[in-house]
């Protein structure tokens, strides 16, 4: 029979510890699965300060099918992910974190649902257990909210562990943005999608490169991409004050004609003033941001930058 072949695309910052105990893993996978499939590994260097690339180096040697990608600076994953989609040349596609955190056993179930006719085999968490309460609690409000105010659905708990079939991957690749939030495009492409969940696992090594403060970034970035909510926030808060103001204004005059004499109101008069201001800049804000994007997408910059490749 003619086996299939599997990409598989890890990024990697500064994994140096990792990079091994994950082949490992995963090539224990690539033999159980060695009648039906063949497996190609991609990994990204995305401008690690630490030996990464040296082992990937060493690794692309011994092994005939471990290739690798290195970035000239850190991109950020998203970058790492298209580097590796746009190398893939797999009929089945995956990415996978470098730290074990995506289980490779899960790959046999996958390759299963694929089997099955899904297109895309997702994973996520079944639980966001050993996650500090409050990550989990700003995680939730996220998805929630994303889910109300964007068309592009997004599941909690979604890791970019995923298969895919080439048609998928080629689709993905179409869309050129620079600004890439994956977990958007992965969604927006459609597809027939099912998840898998499974339980969170603790990293074999090293350290998670997200803080609480990326991870708002990384939100915000998400509602600005996928979502023009934030600024219809932005007029209603102005159609609301134009209706106070209205009502404000009848007030003042209907005073005056029936009762007569102005209010001293130095005190309210500017907490009102205040009160427009911010709306105002928060609302230039809002556009502010997305003139940002724009800007940046006008500019056509590569998302990334290889400085050197495998053989
Ligand atoms: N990663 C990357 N570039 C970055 C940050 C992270 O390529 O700038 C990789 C990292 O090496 C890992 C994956 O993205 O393989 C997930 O990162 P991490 O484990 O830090 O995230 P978490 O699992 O905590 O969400
Ligand atoms: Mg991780």
């Amino acid at each position: 029979m003619n086996r299939q072949k599997l990409s598989i695309i890890i990024p990697c910052y500064n994994e140096e510890e990792t990079i091994r105990p994950f082949l490992a893993a995963t090539q224990d996978i690539e033999a159980a699965m060695a009648d039906k499939l063949v497996f190609d590994y991609i990994f990204v260097n995305d401008g690690s300060k630490d030996a990464t690339l040296k082992v990937l180096r060493q690794v692309s040697k011994e092994y005939d099918n471990v290739h690798y990608l290195s970035f000239s600076r850190n991109f950020g994953k998203e970058a790492g992910l298209l580097a590796g989609l746009e190398e893939a040349d797999g009929d089945l596609i995956t990415v996978m974190d470098a730290d074990l955190q995506d289980p490779p056993e899960m790959l046999i179930d996958m390759y299963q649902k694929i089997q099955e006719g899904y297109d895309v085999v997702g994973t996520r968490r079944a639980d966001r257990k050993g996650e500090p309460a409050i990550r989990s609690f700003f995680a939730k409000m996220f998805y929630k909210i994303m889910s109300s105010v964007s068309d592009t659905e997004m599941v909690d708990g979604a890791r970019d562990f995923r298969l895919m079939t080439r048609q998928v991957v080629d689709s993905i690749l179409q869309l050129n943005e620079v600004n890439r939030f994956s977990k958007g495009i992965f969604s927006w492409v459609g597809f027939n999608v099912t998840y898998l969940p499974y339980e969170n696992r603790e990293r074999v090594a090293g350290e998670t490169s997200w803080n609480f403060l990326s991870l708002l970034r990384y939100s915000i970035d998400g509602f600005i991409n996928f979502s023009e909510a934030p600024l219809n926030l932005a007029i209603w808060a102005g159609i609301l004050s134009f209706f106070l103001s209205i009502l404000g204004i009848a007030f003042v005059v209907i005073r005056k004609l029936t009762i007569g004499g102005s209010i001293a109101g130095w005190a309210s008069l500017v907490t009102i003033i205040l009160f427009i201001g911010g709306v105002q800049l928060l609302a230039l804000g809002i556009i502010g941001k997305y003139l940002a994007k724009i800007f940046l997408e006008t500019k056509k910059r590569p998302v990334y930058i290889i400085k050197e490749k495998s053989e």
